[in-house]
């Protein structure tokens, strides 16, 4: 967004930070589309500075990395790029990787930090994924969807509509790995302070500020103090999967908190379900 102002007889152009907008009733945003009005430039570029890759890394482990290598897996559509913290790291491992996203703010922020982080050129596209087939017309041995992406979606439509364009974009024998938060255990057990909810490193705080059945409104708080929200729909673990499964995924396996094992413990933050094709 461009203001103009006005220094001196200059007329200069001032980039604005758009700011956040949920309007008078926020707990009443449960859209689809919301997206992309809530990760504005001054969110995005504060998580991405304070957010430190390396210790990200180390937290997420080699959980999905050594899922995809161990399937042979060669060619790697990321749908959810964001500010590209899974694309470096799958072009890092050597995956052929193409790095999708809704959002241009994101996908910009992406292609500057794969040449920071590496010098590496990100091959971005630009799509929705209820559109994705329309953009992307190769096909992959893997599509993955992480940091907590599909519950964006607040329709089932849309999320049916989403996981059958991945579907359609994989080979026959591909894969989709897809992550959440666990809100079954906010719905059902309330907040818990002893939860990090997911890497934040220790200068950014994540908590949920609002849970029903239909949304899941967290705030992430900065150390200047500054404060951004995200409005998403809480994905019950049971529900993700029973549509992995009705779009035609055969076998769907769900882990708990990047664990190599199957066990999905007691109360883990993370699960991610992996989707085959056959
Ligand atoms: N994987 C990255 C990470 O973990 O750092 C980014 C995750 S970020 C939480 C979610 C991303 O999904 C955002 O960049 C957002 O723009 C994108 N997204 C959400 N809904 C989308 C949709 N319907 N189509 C395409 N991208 C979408």
């Amino acid at each position: 967004m461009k203001e103009a102002g006005t220094v001196g007889s200059d007329e200069v152009q001032i980039e604005a930070h758009p700011a956040q907008e949920f309007g008078s009733d926020p707990l009443t945003v449960r859209d689809t589309d919301h997206y992309t009005n809530e990760y504005v430039k001054g969110f995005v570029e504060k998580w991405d500075d304070l957010i430190d890759w390396k210790k990200r890394y180390e937290s997420e482990g080699s959980f999905f990395v050594d899922l995809l290598k161990s399937r042979g897996v060669r060619s790697v559509l990321d749908v959810a790029t964001g500010t590209g913290f899974h694309s470096v790291r799958l072009i890092e491992e050597g995956f052929d990787t193409v790095s999708v996203d809704g959002s241009a703010e994101m996908l910009a922020k992406a292609f500057e930090n794969g040449l920071t982080y590496g010098g590496h050129i990100l091959r971005v596209v630009h799509a929705d994924w209820r559109q994705l087939n329309k953009d992307i017309h190769g096909q992959f041995d893997a599509v993955v969807c992480l940091g907590n992406s599909f519950t964006h979606l607040f329709s089932e439509r849309d999320r049916r509509k989403a996981l059958a364009e991945f579907y359609a974009v994989l080979k026959h024998d591909g894969v989709l790995i897809l992550d959440q938060r666990n809100y079954d255990a906010i719905l059902d057990n309330g907040f818990s302070s002893k939860h990090t909810y997911y890497y934040c490193g220790d200068e950014v705080t994540a908590e949920p500020e609002y849970m029903d059945d239909g949304l899941a409104r967290f705030r992430y708080r900065f150390p200047d103090d500054s404060q951004y929200h995200l409005n998403m729909f809480p994905l019950r673990k049971d529900y993700t999967r029973r549509l992995l499964r009705e779009v035609g995924f055969q076998r769907v396996e769900t882990y708990g908190d990047f664990q190599e094992t199957h066990q999905v413990k007691d109360d883990p933050d993370f699960l991610i379900h992996v989707a085959e094709k056959n």
